[in-house]
């Protein structure tokens, strides 16, 4: 294991930030921290590079217990949302800086810089100053800047969370690729559920300090170990006794399988390829409220079964859809 974990608590007062946190990370995997704001992620970052301390617990990073030892001493790597590039160095320089501050041969240090902006595709950028970059191309130089002293972890907490949405999306492809030709064991913070499925080897879900689940991208979203998870990962709805995506929801316009749920369809909205709907129930018990129900059908599924508004419908589960049991007072 790269990263050994084990029963991390931190506690502000009497909040706990992290409780008793244990997690294993594998050498050369790419493992994403997700789960909401405040959940602890930075927190359990932070720990890990050793710039915060536990309460309790230890850390090990491949089979050096890390517990008390200073950051510098970690050979961790780290790239922060707003990163503090040196302003008034060139991008060559600032790439250049942990060599040059651990007095590396001048020849040494030109090579690893020019292999390095090649890497993050920064090589015809090399003389301009970090002003003259856009965001997604300065954190590109602060991924070159953490490589540069070839750390044993590379920690990154949110590094793309400040830029619009494309560069964002370029960017998580780009580090995906990146991982794939250095393969150094990187830890990556994001809220973004769709980022961490895309990008990552295994997820580890953090909510309230806790671990939720750790898991392959598929394994959460196939096999969610509870709602939270299920919720998080993706659009939830509620059928009968159970939740589950709108997209594993069958949808038929006669009478259809013993035990599906009549109802009309209230709202009918095209988004690109997919028809969203949204289902009254008929058979719901008298006086109490139940929320429609969201359907996702494709477009052509939507013309083939001449889906209207009003149009009366039977829904059912999918089969081998993904279900976890509604909870009782919803
Ligand atoms: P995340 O990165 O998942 O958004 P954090 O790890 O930053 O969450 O924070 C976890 C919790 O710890 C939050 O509720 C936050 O308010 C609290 N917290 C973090 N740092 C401090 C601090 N210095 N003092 C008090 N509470 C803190
Ligand atoms: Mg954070």
């Amino acid at each position: 294991m790269s990263i050994d974990v084990r029963n991390i608590t931190r506690t502000y007062g009497d909040f706990y930030a992290l409780d008793d946190v244990s997690v294993a990370l594998p050498t050369g995997q790419l493992t994403a921290l997700l789960g909401p704001s405040g959940g602890g992620k930075s927190t359990l970052l932070r720990i890990i590079a050793g710039l915060d301390t536990a309460d309790s617990g230890s850390v090990s990073i491949e089979g050096v217990d890390a517990t008390k030892l200073p950051p510098q001493k970690r050979n961790v790597g780290f790239v922060f949302q707003h990163y503090a590039a040196f302003k008034h160095m060139s991008v060559a320089k600032n790439v250049a800086f942990g060599l040059e501050i651990r007095k590396r041969p001048k020849v040494e240090v030109k090579k690893r810089v020019g292999e390095l902006l090649e890497l993050v595709h920064l090589s015809p950028f090399a003389d301009r100053m970090p002003s003259q970059l856009s965001g997604g191309q300065r954190q590109r130089m602060a991924l070159a800047r953490a490589l540069a002293v070839e750390p044993t972890v590379l920690l990154l907490d949110e590094p793309f969370g400040a830029l619009d949405a494309k560069v964002r999306k370029e960017l998580r492809e780009w580090l995906r690729r990146l991982h794939d030709e250095v393969h150094v064991t990187t830890v990556f913070v994001t809220h973004d559920q769709e980022e961490a499925m895309e990008v990552a080897d295994e997820i580890v879900v953090i909510n309230g300090g806790r671990i939720e689940q750790v898991g392959s991208p598929d394994e959460l979203y196939d096999q969610p170990a509870n709602d939270f998870v299920m919720g998080f990962l993706g659009e939830v709805t509620r059928l009968g006794h159970v939740q589950l995506r709108p997209h594993d929801i069958e949808v038929a316009v006669g009478p259809g399988r013993a035990g599906a749920h009549a109802g009309r369809v209230t709202r009918l909205q095209r988004v690109g390829f997919e028809v969203r709907l949204l289902v009254e129930l008929e058979s719901v018990e008298p006086g109490r409220e139940v929320a429609p129900v969201s359907v996702s059908v494709t477009r052509s599924h939507a013309h083939a079964l001449d889906l209207e508004l009003g149009a009366r419908v039977w829904l059912t589960p999918a089969v081998g859809a993904t279900t976890v049991p509604a909870m009782v007072a919803v």
